[in-house]
């Protein structure tokens, strides 16, 4: 089996300085990752659920060489990131988007605010051209080209900063809290953009996020607690586990509790129900 992005025992420890009155600095060590094990598969969508603190955004971090690791192994497309004169190759495949939108944007204009990347990676103009008219085609920004991202709502300029990733061509894409600052029009539109990108493109899809019904539509679940991999699964399996899940203080899709409250009142439901759509559909069948 090939795997994207694999991590054997992935260690990671944040150094702080400490400096207290009158003594000299001493330097502090803050685990983040515990050991942590993954896989994901090329072309995998996979979503990442744990509370604040769980080390979510330092695993990002290594997917594309923001942090190396403080111990451990981890490879992407196969390439160790030891291998340090591969680091390019790596961050040249992995596109990252973070939670806040302004933080992302450079350019006074879309279309050159989506060539940026681009244009760092070497690519010659008339390649860019086309790739930012593909790109901003992708994401429905098309009609926005020549507008100024200043007036764009939240959704618009996650899904501008997403096209920029795509100017690049990457194999994998790594969203952190993409949706957090968004509105539920905004959050819907980035969803729809990734899980278009995933399905159509075949780009591998690591989203990080705390909304459970956005992992709902994931292929695969990994729930993080204090830097380890606490859970993992598809949606059905990872929300079945209602109580594991509220013990490290996530919750679990409405549909998911609804169906299991009905499921210990006798009611003959499925496992797996996560959609109000499928939960409708079951009962139905029940008559
Ligand atoms: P999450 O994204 O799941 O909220 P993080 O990866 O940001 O978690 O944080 C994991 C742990 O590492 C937390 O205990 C956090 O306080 C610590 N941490 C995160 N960033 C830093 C940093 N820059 N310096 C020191 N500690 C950090
Ligand atoms: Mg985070």
């Amino acid at each position: 089996m090939e795997y994207i992005v694999k991590t054997e025992n992935l260690v990671f420890e944040y150094k702080i300085q400490v400096q207290t009155e009158g003594e000299e600095a001493t330097t502090e060590t803050e685990a983040a990752l515990n050991g942590v094990d993954i896989a994901v598969k090329k072309g995998e969508f996979v979503a990442v659920l744990g509370h604040n603190g769980s080390g979510k955004s330092t695993l990002a971090k290594h997917i594309n060489c923001l942090l190396s690791p403080t111990a451990g192994t981890m490879w992407v497309k196969g390439i160790s990131v030891a291998d340090e004169e591969r680091i390019w190759d790596i961050r040249s495949s992995v596109g990252m988007v973070f939670q806040n939108p302004d933080n992302q944007i450079i350019a006074t204009i879309v279309e050159e605010d989506v060539a940026f990347g681009a244009e760092n990676l070497g690519v010659p103009p008339a390649e860019i051209r086309k790739r930012v008219d593909e790109a901003l085609a992708s994401v429905g920004m098309a009609q926005y080209a020549e507008n100024p991202p200043h007036f764009l709502s939240g959704g618009q300029k996650q899904r501008v900063a997403i096209a920029g990733i795509l100017a690049m061509r990457p194999d994998i894409i790594v969203l952190d809290e993409p949706t957090a600052m968004l509105d539920p029009i905004g959050r819907r539109e980035v969803m729809n953009v990734v899980k278009k990108l995933n399905r159509e493109e075949g780009i591998t899809i690591i989203f990080i996020t705390h909304f459970m019904d956005e992992a709902a539509q994931a292929e695969r679940i990994i729930v993080m607690e204090e830097g380890k991999i606490a859970m993992e699964g598809t949606p059905g399996e990872v929300f079945a586990q209602i109580a594991p899940l509220k013990a490290i203080g996530l919750d679990v899709p409405q549909v998911a509790e609804i169906a299991a409250g009905l499921r210990e009142a006798g009611i003959n439901l499925p496992q797996g129900l996560l959609t109000v759509d499928a939960l409708v559909e079951e009962i139905c069948r029940l008559r």
